[in-house]
């Protein structure tokens, strides 16, 4: 008897710890992968927009939450929000979340302790000073989902939770509405929903801006429920308590 509970344990032990290889190559192959281990227990989603505010896609994207009642998480560059405090301002009297994505989108990746506190805590102060405390969320989100063990350690000393995603809507493998929204769609329905990762900044975003609306519909139309990231997360934590990937 002794020997078997000896023997599960050891098995149990080596499971887990090929598991975690398992995530760590994953991880080091596709640095956005990790999330896609968790499984969601109900059919939810949240919506993220990163890289922001543009003044050429932010108030389109806004219009489109609007349209389809949702709220969603800015996870704002402080740069950006020093240019535009008018949007961000937009953004949270529009009853969305504001999060953090630092100050420059630098390689965070490459920096040490300090240089990561000050990004956080700039990009803070801005977000802060432009839309008052009660609009910025403890959320912070690493540019490009780079992360290293400076990042890690620097979170507790910033007081930040890091949110990563599931889903993707841009993808260089889809290039109109329609693939976008078939892709996304794909993979929300294969884990039951997720943490949904758009751009409303940087780049040319007007696919995102052309896919969302459809993404929408069909959420809409399927019965998902498209939650804030604190209500999203909440779930997550009381549901299944095990997550590995998004949140740390
Ligand atoms: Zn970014």
């Amino acid at each position: 008897m002794k020997k078997h509970r000896i023997l599960s344990i050891g098995l149990l032990l080596t499971a887990g710890f090929a598991l975690l290889l398992s995530i760590q190559s994953i991880s080091k192959k596709w640095p956005h992968a990790k999330a896609a281990l968790v499984i969601i227990p109900e059919k939810t989603v949240t919506l993220t927009f990163d890289d922001g505010p543009d003044p050429r896609f932010t108030p389109t994207v806004l219009q489109i939450l609007s349209d389809y009642q949702v709220n969603a998480t800015f996870f704002v560059v402080g740069q950006n929000t020093a240019k535009h405090p008018d949007l961000v301002r937009r953004i949270a009297a529009e009853g969305h979340a504001l999060a953090n994505h630092t100050y420059t989108h630098p390689h965070l990746e490459e920096f040490q302790k300090d240089q990561v506190v000050s990004e956080l805590t700039a990009a803070d102060r801005i977000m802060t000073e432009v839309a008052g405390r009660s609009a910025v969320t403890p959320y912070f989100r690493p540019p490009r989902g780079n992360i290293s063990s400076n990042i890690l350690q620097s979170l507790k000393l910033s007081g930040k939770q890091m949110v990563l995603w599931n889903v993707c809507v841009e993808n260089s493998s889809t290039h109109t509405p329609e693939e976008v929204r078939s892709r996304v769609m794909r993979e929300i329905r294969e884990r039951n929903g997720g943490i949904i990762l758009a751009h409303d900044g940087d780049l040319d975003r007007s696919l995102t801006v052309q896919s969302l609306p459809l993404i929408l519909r069909d959420l809409k139309q399927e019965g998902y429920r498209i939650v804030t990231l604190s209500d999203y997360l909440e779930q997550q934590t009381r549901k299944a308590k095990e997550d590995i990937g998004f949140v740390f």
